[in-house]
């Protein structure tokens, strides 16, 4: 197998089990979905490769996923790699000219490509072509290579971090946001049905409340409140379960986790409040700035307890109340 291709980011076998196969399966993103089965139509009618396309989202949220579905749903191959794991423009090339006709090759990650690769994918995008230099110093010289026609998805948890020429060269980007409670609650129960888990609608939407607006999390729930079931019930989740186990889960209310909550606490006890730069939290923590952007604050933005400022991250009065903390100088927050 080409290590290109199979070093891709491990899927957990967890998820893909849940995989939904077809747009009708995969639950909520209504727009993303009329828009790409459109597009999807439109590419078969025709009969060629349906545009790029450019799915931007925080993690989790089912980007792999779509683009498995385009492919599937288009009668094509399915090709996946990722930006990271694309050393030299080389083995970009490689991948390329072993396409078939109409094929999705997915990249996942895709800002995180080398700007030398990158370059190769502009023709490949616009003109399906790859401009290969053969030899070295004076000698050296272009040859253009015809490829055949394929579709490019590419996967990026925000559309900010593409460089502008790539970008452009997207016909079709798609938003993914986070998912509505009752959309889980349907991830939830889906998922039990396909794992033979017993659960209840309480529980299925106890889970859903917790999940952070996204099914991987979701799914990763429901195993692990599986797992209490069976020791404290008769295996059924029940809201009461849910919640036992979550609270020992260390997932509150809201669906915070321990991270979520030791990045609020820096920010509150340490900070005053903030504003405080992304660097210096990071670093208080511990974690990559890219973590604390792309998997922590857009939660947190989204349920309006913390803003990002110019100056830097402030706690916002939902930030504190959820605390239970009392902000400095009464409440002006
Ligand atoms: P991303 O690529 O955005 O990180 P994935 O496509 O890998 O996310 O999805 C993560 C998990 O969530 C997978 O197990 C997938 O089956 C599940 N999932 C994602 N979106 C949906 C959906 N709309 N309906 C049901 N399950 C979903």
């Amino acid at each position: 197998d080409n290590p290109l291709l199979s070093a891709h980011r491990q899927i957990e076998d967890a998820d893909a089990a849940l995989r939904p196969k077809t747009l009708a399966e995969f639950v909520g993103q209504a727009a993303a979905k009329d828009n790409l089965r459109v597009f999807i139509e439109s590419a078969k009618s025709r009969g060629e490769a349906m545009d790029h396309v450019l799915f931007f989202g925080p993690p989790g949220l089912g980007k792999t996923t779509l683009a498995q579905i385009v492919a599937r749903e288009l009668g094509v191959g399915f090709r996946a790699t990722s930006g990271p794991v694309i050393a030299k423009s080389g083995d970009l090339a490689a991948l390329l000219t072993n396409l078939e006709a109409g094929d999705v090759l997915f990249i996942d990650e895709i800002h995180r490509m080398s700007p030398v690769v990158e370059e190769v994918l502009y023709p490949a995008m616009e003109d399906r072509a790859l401009d290969l230099m053969i030899g070295e110093g004076p000698s050296a010289r272009s040859v253009r290579i015809d490829l055949p026609p394929f579709t490019l998805v590419g996967a990026t948890t925000r559309q900010g971090l593409l460089t502008t020429p790539l970008r452009d060269r997207f016909g079709i980007p798609v938003r993914l946001n986070f998912y509505t409670e009752p959309e889980l609650e349907r991830v939830v129960t889906r998922g039990a049905g396909l794992l033979g888990i017993g659960i209840d609608a309480d529980g299925a939407r106890e889970i859903a409340r917790r999940a952070r607006g996204t099914p991987r999390v979701a799914g990763r729930l429901l195993r692990r409140v599986r797992d209490f079931a069976h020791v404290a019930g008769n295996g059924v989740i029940t809201r009461a379960i849910a919640d036992d186990a979550l609270t020992r889960l260390e997932v509150d209310g809201l669906g915070l986790d321990a991270q979520d909550r030791r990045y609020l606490h820096m920010i509150a006890d340490i900070y005053k409040g903030g504003p405080v730069g992304v660097e210096t939290l990071a670093a208080g923590l511990s974690e990559p700035r890219d973590t604390i952007e792309e998997v922590v604050e857009p939660y947190l933005i989204q349920l309006g307890l913390i803003a990002r400022t110019a100056r830097g991250r402030c706690l916002n009065d939902r930030g504190w109340q959820h605390l239970g903390i009392a902000p400095p100088g009464g409440g002006v927050g």
